[in-house]
């Protein structure tokens, strides 16, 4: 038996329609105001430099590390040596249903804290210290640059597919060995751009997972940046970009003099430990602000974005049955058998590519309509925020259901740590396990709905601020990118409406 969970009423899907119809006629017939983006750069609150650093060096943090590799470990030894029952394998139940999962809730609240905690990242630095010491010398005395056309986020975005297609198509989310050898891949590749590229290249160029953090950071409510700006301007030893004996240079390269997005800062905090001046705290800050007005755009992050965005429709997508019936249909069409990869491949793509034809057109709409003030890809690349929170709120709006409603492996972690129990639940107990979820199905619907409305929200700030940047006084001839929004959250509320294939 399939076991499903219930889409939204219909009810929260018109309280959704009436708040983004209402934001929409405001976005295209209230002037703007520039007044807005000034309150929007306020800064509220700060840690205070000597607490950040107190915590950057303290004792829990590094018990923390050890416990997401010791966490790291046991999912691979239960991956590869325990039941292959996904359900009852804390492998595929932690890996897919709550670190995933949960991942992307952890980024609302605390930005690209996962990075400061990251397992691959840790064990990876430990491996490729002891496997080069006495043999090449330091790790460091390698540094090669990375090849200058690989220094952007296309290889993150490649990777992003390809691990989008493992999980969805070639179903690796209910296969506990799978899911052990993609971790193990992680770390290799990990530990091997360590071994031969100067600091983290993986983390800043290839992680799908880091650069996914990395962009809906841009969203967060908190950023780490110096405290005062002349102090860094005066600065000459950047030791925060170079490092010192108290700390390691930026993984990722960032001086903190110049640094106006989390996008890449993995919150790794090493900055924090080598500024000579005690000059970077965390602070809070009005949550979206760098999507909406900060980050400075370049092509292939907006690809990234628009990437992103379609991907997280496709996983909502393919827990539809409608999905099941559609591809099955393809694949008896063109003779597809077994597990219908290259008809899960072909609907993939499709999704991709109407996606991005969608943006095209409607970038092109609105250069016609404002007279061509702008080139295409300008227009293309400065406009492509409005896909970020579109995908980060329907992203959690989706994860929601996994995370609340589905088998946790928490409750595995502690009854069965080894994942050595061979007998799976029955599908009614997993099915009454779910409806009896952490909160109730009503409050549930509430925060799916005032998440997809938020990202529409923002969306249409993104919409304004950024198109009043790009094309002055253009007011109502946004609509275009409006329309998008529009289309896109459409397409989510159908999504969230209907009834979910439930993972395990
Ligand atoms: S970027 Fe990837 S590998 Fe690096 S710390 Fe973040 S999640 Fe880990
Ligand atoms: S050293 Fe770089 S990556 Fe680490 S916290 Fe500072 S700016 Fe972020």
């Amino acid at each position: 038996m399939t076991m499903m969970h219930p889409g939204l009423s219909s009810g929260w899907i018109l309280i959704a329609w009436v708040c983004i119809f209402v934001l929409a006629a405001w976005a295209l017939f209230t002037p703007y105001q520039p007044r807005a983006a000034a309150v929007i750069q306020k800064n509220r609150f700060r840690t205070g430099s000597r607490l950040a650093e107190l915590f950057i060096s303290s004792w829990p943090l590094r018990v923390l590390k050890l416990l997401m590799v010791a966490l790291y470990v046991l999912i691979i030894y239960s991956g590869l040596y325990g039941t292959p029952i996904p359900s009852h394998n804390i492998a595929t139940t932690m890996t897919w249903n709550l670190w995933w999962s949960g991942l992307i809730v952890s980024v609302f609240f605390l930005g690209s804290v996962w990075c400061t905690v990251c397992p691959w990242n840790t064990l990876a630095t430990w491996l490729a210290k002891i496997s080069f010491r006495g043999k090449l010398g330091s790790v460091s005395d390698l540094k090669l640059r990375v090849p200058k056309h690989v220094r952007n986020i296309w290889p993150a975005l490649l990777l992003f597919i390809g691990l989008t297609w493992l999980e969805l198509g070639a179903g690796i989310t209910s296969n506990p060995y799978a899911t052990a050898l993609l971790a193990m891949t992680m770390l290799m590749l990990a530990t091997l751009s360590i071994v031969f590229f100067e600091r983290k290249a993986f983390c800043r160029y290839f992680c799908p997972v880091g650069r996914t953090i990395g962009f809906y950071a841009q969203l967060a409510p908190v950023e780490l940046r110096h405290i005062d700006a002349e102090v860094c301007q005066r600065c000459t030893s950047l030791d925060c970009y170079y490092g010192n004996e108290k700390a390691e240079p930026c993984p990722t390269g960032l001086a903190m003099r110049n640094l106006r997005e989390n996008t890449y800062c993995t919150s790794c905090g090493n900055c924090i430990r080598s500024c000579p001046h005690h000059n970077i705290d965390w602070r809070l800050r009005s949550v979206s602000r760098e999507a909406i007005q900060d980050a400075r755009p370049r092509p292939d992050e907006a690809w990234f974005m628009l990437g992103l965005l379609a991907l997280t429709g496709l996983h909502g997508l393919t827990m539809m049955p409608v999905w099941e019936y559609w591809i099955r249909k393809f694949a008896r069409l063109i003779g597809d058998s077994g597990q219908l990869l290259l008809s899960f491949t072909v609907g993939q793509l499709l999704v991709l590519m109407v996606l991005a034809l969608c943006y095209q057109l409607l970038v092109a709409l609105t250069r016609l309509v404002n007279r061509q003030r702008l080139s295409f890809s300008s227009l293309f690349t400065g406009m492509a925020f409005i896909s970020l929170p579109l995908a980060f709120s329907y992203h959690l709006a989706h994860n929601l259901n996994h995370l609340l409603r589905e088998r946790s492996g928490l409750s595995l972690l502690l009854n069965n740590p080894l994942s050595t129990a061979d007998k799976s639940l029955d599908s009614t107990s997993s099915q009454a396990g779910m409806m009896t979820g952490l909160i109730s199905q009503d409050v549930l619907f509430a925060m799916q709905t005032a998440l997809i409305v938020f990202g529409f929200w923002i969306a249409i700030l993104v919409v304004r601020h950024r198109g009043e940047a790009l094309l002055p006084g253009s007011g109502w001839r946004l609509f275009p990118m409006c329309l998008f929004a529009l289309l896109v959250t459409g397409v989510q509320l159908w999504l969230l409406s209907q009834p979910m294939i439930m993972r395990f």
